[in-house]
């Protein structure tokens, strides 16, 4: 749960914030901010902040200022839908509807924001994805159908059984993680990484990542080295930043011949953290660069059922550096290797800037 966060001292003591105020503002299930005459924020829920609402207690949004200012004019309730990036890169939004209203005799405003980003979004995504997936399973069962078949016809020759039956084992784990990375893909969807967020050092997730790969790597001669020097928070969801992180590293090795490299690097850029997987593999055609972040989309789908891919892993990328503000992209030469980049704001603990002040 996010804590109230205050303007500093000085400014609080000029305004008196009627008692009970905040305690309600506590239960209702909406951010909130309370802001005295000359829009300075005298208290707000600490997921406006989140959200990039308040900055050295003022309002960073344009839309909700102009209603305020409505407010001020009028002296009547103003109630709008506003649009606001997720971060400053990437195309993610929120969906927030926002009401203002005068509040006590004092001047006082407040505005009360509800989040409708995840009604939106969750209507949206279920749509398309159930028509691809009864397609996808559809492949796998038929095989396992037409195998099992094989066997029966098969009774009195033990090589070919044999033969069918492993063929069989490698179509059921094709099933039982394509159904794995379906139950990622909808839990990651029906969580918005930015409610309930933590602060998470995102070197540690990034070596977590590496160790889980290390055994694949070995056994294909695939060195990877990494470069994490920077100290990088982020705000977020772990267990989601941690598939996203490991798909990139799989994906590298999974689309790299043996004896090769994969460098994994992590450093800041103007407020943003960059993690960078860098691979020497078979690279990507132009053609297909823009396509590979959707849902099933393979470049090649024999390579990719032949290293298990199921065709979600960078769909899953894709859905987690939005969700959390940022943004995925890609660089690749065909036959020399590709190099994708992972870009999330950093997280600065706002509190704490504030106190220093
Ligand atoms: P898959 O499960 O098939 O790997 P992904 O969504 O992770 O699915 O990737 C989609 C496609 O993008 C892959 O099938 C592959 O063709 C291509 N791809 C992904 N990562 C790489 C990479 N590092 N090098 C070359 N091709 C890649």
């Amino acid at each position: 749960m996010f804590k109230r966060q205050r303007a500093p001292k000085s400014e609080i003591q000029l305004w008196e914030i009627p008692e009970g105020t905040l305690d309600l503002l506590e239960i209702l299930d909406a951010e909130y901010l309370l802001l005295a005459p000359g829009e300075v924020v005298l208290n707000s829920s600490r997921g406006t902040s989140a959200l990039g609402l308040v900055k050295d207690s003022r309002v960073t949004s344009e839309s909700i200022k102009n209603l305020v200012r409505a407010v001020r004019r009028s002296n009547i309730f103003q109630e709008a839908t506003i649009e606001l990036p997720r971060g400053p890169v990437g195309e993610g939004t929120h969906d927030l509807l926002v009401r203002v209203s005068p509040f006590g005799n004092d001047g006082l405003i407040i505005v009360l924001i509800f989040d409708d980003s995840e009604f939106r979004r969750l209507d949206s995504i279920r749509r398309d994805f159930v028509a691809n997936i009864s397609h996808e399973l559809k492949t796998p069962i038929g095989a396992l159908s037409i195998l099992s078949e094989a066997v029966l016809g098969a009774s009195d020759d033990p090589e070919a059984v044999i033969r069918f039956a492993g063929r069989m084992q490698i179509e059921a784990k094709r099933l039982s993680d394509l159904v794995q990375e379906i139950i990622n893909l909808s839990r990651l969807q029906d969580v918005d990484p930015l409610v309930g967020a933590k602060v998470i050092p995102i070197a540690d997730l990034i070596s977590q990542a590496i160790d889980e790969s290390k055994l694949t790597a070995e056994s294909r001669k695939i060195q990877i080295a990494f470069d994490l020097k920077s100290e990088s928070l982020v705000l977020g969801d772990r267990s989601q930043l941690g598939m996203a992180i490991s798909n990139l590293i799989e994906n590298a090795i999974n689309y790299s011949p043996d004896a090769t490299q994969v460098a994994v690097t992590l450093k800041n850029e103007k407020g943003l953290v960059e993690i960078s997987v860098k691979d020497q593999g078979i690279g990507i055609p132009d053609k297909d660069l823009e396509r590979i972040f959707e849902r099933f989309y393979r470049v090649d789908p024999a390579r990719s059922r032949a290293t298990g891919g199921t065709g979600l892993g960078l769909s899953i990328v894709k859905h987690v550096a939005t969700n959390h503000g940022g943004d995925i992209s890609v660089w690749s030469v065909e036959g020399a290797g590709s190099t994708f980049t992972l870009r999330l704001p950093e997280y600065v603990d706002s509190i704490k800037s504030l106190e220093a002040m």
